[in-house]
């Protein structure tokens, strides 16, 4: 990967240790001193690791168009819900290491393969406010685990509102349109620069896939083979 990339994930590190330093770390699902996550706590995360793939309990229809395929390491609840809350709105980044870790498990695992895998981006608001983009951290972590590189490859063109205050059909309409490829200004019309490459999206929490469909348009618009994705977990 490139030396921006590179130096990007050791000032990671860096700021990992240092809030090692600032905060002893409590379990983010129990509380216990010691870890981010405990060893108790994180057999949790993978709570769906044995069950066979392409299982879309729940999904109304199929794998929404035109994803290939989605996965998940477990229900949005318990332990795996308070890892995410978090790491999302505690500034807790640490935890992007356990749940990306059970990320690139589950796709190990549940999954054919593919080339790449992309974080569907945060708002660069949130970004700006907390520090780092979450779902990327998670997909280098689990890039780590899958033996699959991670690349930030999308961004967001405008703001959208939070899918969770939405049903299902303003959920659609609310990210058509709101993702594009990072720096497409500097392509001539028509580059197809992803042609034959399998991409495995990585997001945070699935809720009905709009957004990731949303993404994977994007995706195949610029040439991509197939669209596959993997999310943490599941809001039933
Ligand atoms: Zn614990």
């Amino acid at each position: 990967m490139d030396i921006v990339a590179e130096l990007g994930r050791g000032l990671g590190e860096l700021a990992n240790r240092a809030l090692d330093l600032a905060l002893p770390a409590t379990c983010a699902g129990c509380g216990v001193e010691g870890a981010a996550l405990c060893p108790d706590c994180r057999p949790a995360l993978d709570a769906r690791l044995d069950q066979p793939p392409g299982t879309i309990l729940g999904l109304p229809g199929d794998v929404p168009e035109p994803l290939a395929q989605v996965e998940w390491c477990s229900s949005f609840g318990g332990v795996t819900r308070r890892a995410l809350h978090r790491l999302k709105y505690a500034g807790d980044r640490r935890l992007a290491e356990p749940l990306g870790e059970a990320v690139g498990r589950r796709w190990a695992r549940a999954s054919a393969g593919g080339d790449l895998l992309v974080p569907v981006p945060a708002s660069p608001d949130r970004v700006r406010d907390r520090g780092y983009d979450q779902a990327e951290l998670i997909a280098r972590a689990a890039g780590r685990v899958c033996g699959l590189p991670a690349a930030p490859l999308l961004e967001r063109t405008r703001r959208t509102t939070a899918q969770f205050d939405l049903d299902r059909q303003a959920r659609a309409g609310n990210v058509a349109g709101a993702f594009r490829m990072r720096g497409d200004g500097d392509d001539e019309p028509g580059t197809r620069r992803l042609a034959g490459t399998w991409i495995v999206l990585v997001d945070d929490v699935l809720t009905t896939g709009s957004t990731l469909a949303e993404c994977a348009r994007v995706l195949l618009d610029h040439g991509a083979l197939a669209v596959s994705a993997v999310a943490v977990a599941r809001e039933r």
